[in-house]
């Protein structure tokens, strides 16, 4: 019809309608933005993502209200940031969702000398019992352990496990439940040290001792604090979503540790949580709710399935099916893969994304390939580079929420982040995105820096573990000179 018209004008009416043409909403373009339009939100909903959040965060603060509060708030033990004076040989444990590892840790002052090993945790493990979980886990202590010639050795541990846990003290810790695809039986509601602690004895063959349960955002904030006194927040963008930061004892109503110098405690969020009981319903799209109500955890991490490395390809493969569904990819016809749950990786969002303004598209087809599909176009690799764009762009933006409702609330005028995880580091603009967002919207006159935590599970642990392991000598040689017996007996 349009050529029809065209035919029938002068040309210099032509050359005018041509035009128009041009700046005309492209048809498929706008069928295409129809469907990608929930991810998009506006200034002003991230605003109300904010108070949300500041009023989830106040409510699992608060002792009449933690109970209730879809976002706990965890006390953790760890009152102080590094001094820089740290030193000794501990055993790391990190346990965070998508690799177990183990590492020996020599701390020397600003000197940190690590090796480390991964260990697979098997599927089966993953969702058995308990005492499968923390037996494998002392095996491959054990394994650790003899090829580094330490079986004869008495040493410290410290175990970065991240999880939701009741700290009931540096070394107890109830793990509340399971997230992240983990489902172990009989070990929520328990004590995870007593777990580790009773399958040490099993074996009967290591002698290792766990004086600290820390959690990967602590381990973040510290390993960073180690360099740089300003971090005060710790942020995970991995298999899941966490956040701690130091918070005020006079704001902790929970805290029941004592009430010496500094008056301060760092809170493990648990931010993850946030939208269980409904809170970001107004933000959730049908690709959100499909995410959720096929996770092994329906109903809880709301927050957490919108912004992590878990969730965010899945997302994505949902919308990419849909517009193929539509006929606006693909010319319809997919591949058995891209049509498999899970299959399509959160790290495929990066490698596209890498593409950028590459009109040859490399990364984007290389994916493809994995994925079985052969027919498509450059416009199908513009339109799916698109989607990732959104979906990545908005987890980034609700993390900055996060953040920002955190510089907000701790009001210092300089705020240090230490951040871990393979969703940030490896993301190709995760870190530009959160810049930008955070520095809109937190209040004027604060100054923040993101900065990538180095090892920060296991350097956090050590830590950690290496000041507790000091104050516990030096308790031991109080009692002892108490009683008259010589230290080192
Ligand atoms: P954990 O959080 O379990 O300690 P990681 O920090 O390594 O482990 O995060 C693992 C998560 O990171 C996985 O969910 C994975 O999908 C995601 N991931 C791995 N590589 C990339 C990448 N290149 N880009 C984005 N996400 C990635
Ligand atoms: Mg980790």
């Amino acid at each position: 019809m349009v050529k029809a018209a065209k035919q029938m004008l002068q040309p210099e009416f032509q050359a005018v309608l041509q035009a128009m043409l041009k700046h005309m909403p492209h048809n498929k373009d706008y069928l295409v933005e129809n469907v990608v339009k929930p991810f998009i939100l506006s200034d002003d909903d991230y605003k109300k993502i904010m108070d949300v959040m500041l009023d989830s965060f106040n409510q699992g603060l608060g002792k009449e209200t933690n109970a209730k509060a879809a976002v706990k708030m965890f006390p953790t033990y760890v009152r102080s940031v590094p001094d820089g004076t740290e030193t000794g040989k501990v055993l790391a444990l990190d346990l965070g969702g998508t690799n177990f590892r183990i590492l020996l840790i020599s701390l020397d002052g600003q000197e940190v000398n690590m090796e480390s090993k991964i260990f697979l945790i098997p599927q089966a493990i993953m969702t058995g019992t308990g005492e499968q979980l923390f037996d494998h886990i002392a095996e491959c202590i054990h394994k650790f352990m003899k090829d580094h010639d330490l079986l004869f050795h008495k040493i410290p541990l410290g175990f970065t496990f991240s999880f939701p846990c009741r700290q009931e003290g540096l070394n107890k810790a109830i793990l509340t439940h399971w997230t992240k695809g983990f489902k172990c039986a009989g070990v929520e509601g328990h004590d995870i040290v007593q777990l580790l602690h009773e399958a040490i004895e099993r074996r009967g063959d290591i002698d290792v001792n766990c004086l600290a349960v820390i959690n990967d955002t602590v381990g973040a904030l510290m390993s960073c604090a180690h360099e740089d006194r300003k971090c005060a927040v710790g942020l995970i963008l991995g298999t899941g979503t966490n956040a701690c930061y130091i918070e005020t004892l006079e704001n902790t109503e929970l805290w029941d540790g004592d009430t010496d110098e500094p008056h301060q405690v760092m809170i493990n969020t648990e931010w993850g949580a946030l939208g269980n009981d409904g809170s970001l319903d107004f933000i959730m799209t049908d690709y959100d709710k499909q995410v959720d109500k096929h996770s092994i955890n329906a109903g809880q991490q709301i927050y957490e399935k919108m912004i992590s490395g878990m969730y965010m390809g899945e997302i994505a493969r949902l919308v990419i099916e849909k517009l193929r569904k539509a006929k606006l990819l693909f010319n319809g016809k997919g591949s058995e893969e891209l049509s498999e749950r899970g299959r399509f990786y959160t790290k495929y969002v990066s490698e596209i994304e890498s593409d950028g303004d590459d009109s040859s598209f490399k990364c984007t087809k290389q994916v493809f390939a994995e994925l079985n599909l052969t027919k498509y176009t450059d416009e199908d690799c513009r339109i799916v580079q698109y989607v990732c764009s959104l979906v990545s762009t908005r987890a980034a933006y609700l993390a900055s929420a996060g953040i920002a409702t955190l510089l907000n609330k701790m009001n210092r005028p300089e705020v240090t982040i230490g951040v871990d995880g393979s969703l940030y580091r490896f993301h190709p603009h995760f870190h530009d995105l959160m810049e930008e967002k955070i520095r809109q919207l937190v209040k004027p006159g604060i100054k923040f820096k993101l900065m990538l935590s180095h090892d920060g599970s296991g350097k956090g642990a050590a830590i950690v573990t290496a000041v507790a392991n000091r104050l516990a000598l030096e308790k031991e040689q109080k009692l002892n000179a108490k009683n008259g017996i010589p230290n080192g007996e």
